[in-house]
């Protein structure tokens, strides 16, 4: 991709408006006139200044969708037609990847090469989506006494959805594309640092004909918007991601009106590699698996299990070549690892490097902020890696989430799988080995939901996506996340239309 591209999209991304939020098929200011200004994490600077919304703003979107559900037909509109609309999101999605890419660079600080596979990701989802819209749902079952019983399948109704920064724009379509394949409607909050991406998208969702209060985007603070869109009455499911706290938080306030939840929370997920993996590939992922998007993955493989025979050779090749790892800002094309999210985020990952010395683990590499050449007003920090750590501390337990990566020893296939499961979290895990039965015996012990054989991170939109313990409920993506879309009504036809006589005519 060419620089004159990026200039391109860059301009252009400069002249939309992407300051406002989509209620009931119109841009709004927020009532209060209230603005929160957005940083690029690269260089601290404000790069656009977008409405604030609070608890009026989401009432209005939550009765909008509301009232698009029940009365004006969105549910009942077929699901061909549906599908179409997705469809043509789809080609504007790739019509304006590059904008989009850029977005998310400016605003999020991953590298281009990050936000262009996410941009593409993205449209795959409408485009995969569109396709179960149109797909056979329900059963029919064989009963007894001239009865027919089937089931069908319903759109849920009105769902709230409320997203993390990580990834600005796959985290909003991955929810909002199966809400609408589904007959849904929708109301999004995306997190406070990265509204942009979502804003362009509602632009397009409007160039694309999507009917008034089907989606609605309400931007502001989790405290006031997302804690409206969790509790209200007239929501039937919220679908939530972020972390395992605020989740917690989130389903105690459905719990109120009994609503369907979806979360996909926190992870420390476990990278295992044992003695007979190829070394080469094995100490690959493991730099891909924790310092990609800067560590700010929930699936990261933020512990890394090395057999104690390979423990020396492979720390050793693992630091050296996280020290040639280049960082700098995103929209620099030789650019591998950029920002953090944010200061607050980036102090977050120091203190957590801070009581990691603390607690007696060595720094291998890495553990402070880079300032030099240029990066001084940035969120950055050097990829870091712990070594001599114990199964206890905090920096192995906790979900730091940066560029961090501690690293566990074990000797047996046993004592690794006892390691690798001995958090809270269950999200992901890998195993690296050249036996292929040690690979699906270790794998299917891993109390995880999303794991991997000699590889890590590479997911599909096809696969479900999502945890066991405290890293979630339910899945995202393929059939079974558009399933947590849809309502389960059992319909029982008379086949033989006469009296019971159950109760006797006296
Ligand atoms: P966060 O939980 O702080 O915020 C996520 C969203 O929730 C934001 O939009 C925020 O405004 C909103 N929010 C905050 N408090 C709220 C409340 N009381 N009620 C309603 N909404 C509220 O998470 P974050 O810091 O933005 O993102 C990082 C976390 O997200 C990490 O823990 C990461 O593991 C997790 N994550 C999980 C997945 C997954 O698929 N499992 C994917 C990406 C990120």
């Amino acid at each position: 991709m060419g620089t004159k591209r990026v200039t391109e999209a860059s301009e252009a991304v400069q002249t939309t408006r992407l300051s406002r939020m989509y209620i009931d098929g119109k841009w709004m200011d927020s009532l209060s006139k209230k603005t929160r200004d957005v940083l690029n994490p690269a260089t601290g600077e404000c790069i656009g200044t977008v409405a604030e919304g609070g608890a009026e703003e989401a009432e209005m979107a939550i009765r909008a969708a509301r009232r698009a559900f029940d009365e004006d037909g969105w549910p009942e509109r077929h699901a061909r037609e549906r599908a179409e609309l997705l469809h043509r999101v789809a080609d504007l999605l790739e019509e304006n990847a590059e904008q989009f890419a850029v977005l998310d660079t400016l605003n999020n600080g991953k590298p281009l090469r990050e936000s262009r596979y996410d941009a593409e990701d993205a449209a795959n989802q409408f485009r995969y989506f569109a396709g179960l819209a149109t797909k056979p749902k329900g059963q029919t079952y064989d009963v007894p006494d001239d009865m027919q019983a089937m089931v069908v399948r319903e759109p849920i109704g009105v769902v709230s959805q409320i997203i993390p920064w990580n990834y600005p724009l796959v985290m909003a379509t991955q929810k909002i594309a199966p809400a609408l394949a589904a007959g849904c409607t929708l109301v999004i909050k995306p997190a406070e640092q990265t509204p942009l991406s979502l804003i362009r998208l509602f632009e397009l969702l409007d160039e694309a004909g999507l009917p008034a209060g089907v989606a609605n985007l309400v931007l502001g603070a989790g405290e006031t918007v997302g804690a409206v869109m969790s509790r209200h009455p007239l929501v039937d499911k919220v679908a939530f991601t972020g972390g395992t706290d605020t989740g917690i938080a989130i389903m105690k306030a459905a719990a109120d009106t009994v609503k369907k939840v979806g979360l996909e929370l926190g992870g420390k997920s476990p990278n295992i590699v044992f003695a007979d993996a190829d070394f080469e590939t094995a100490v690959d992922y493991a730099l891909f698996g924790i310092f990609s998007n800067q560590g700010q993955v929930c699936s990261a493989g933020s512990r890394l299990l090395l057999e104690k025979t390979i423990y020396d050779r492979f720390i050793a090749e693992l630091a050296e070549r996280a020290q040639q790892i280049t960082v700098g800002p995103g929209m620099d094309e030789s650019t591998e690892m950029g920002p953090l999210i944010s200061e607050e985020q980036m102090n977050r990952v120091l203190s957590y490097i801070e009581i990691g010395k603390k607690e007696g683990a060595s720094l291998l590499c890495g553990g402070y902020r880079l300032t030099e050449n240029g990066l001084e007003h940035g969120f950055f920090i050097a990829p870091t890696i712990f070594t001599d750590t114990k199964p206890d501390m905090r920096i192995v337990q906790e979900e730091i989430f940066g560029p961090v990566l501690v690293i566990q020893t074990f000797e047996t296939e046993e004592e690794a799988i006892r390691l690798a499961n001995g958090t809270r979290y269950g999200l992901a895990g890998a195993v690296f080995t050249s036996d292929g039965a040690k690979a699906q015996r270790v794998i299917r012990k891993l109390r995880a939901g999303i794991t991997w054989i000699n590889t890590y991170h590479p997911t599909f939109n096809e696969a479900p996506w999502g945890g066991y313990k405290q890293s979630g409920i339910g899945r995202e993506l393929g059939t079974y996340g558009f399933e947590e879309y849809l309502e389960t009504k059992q319909i029982n036809v008379n086949l033989n239309v006469q009296p019971s006589g159950w109760f006797q005519k006296k």
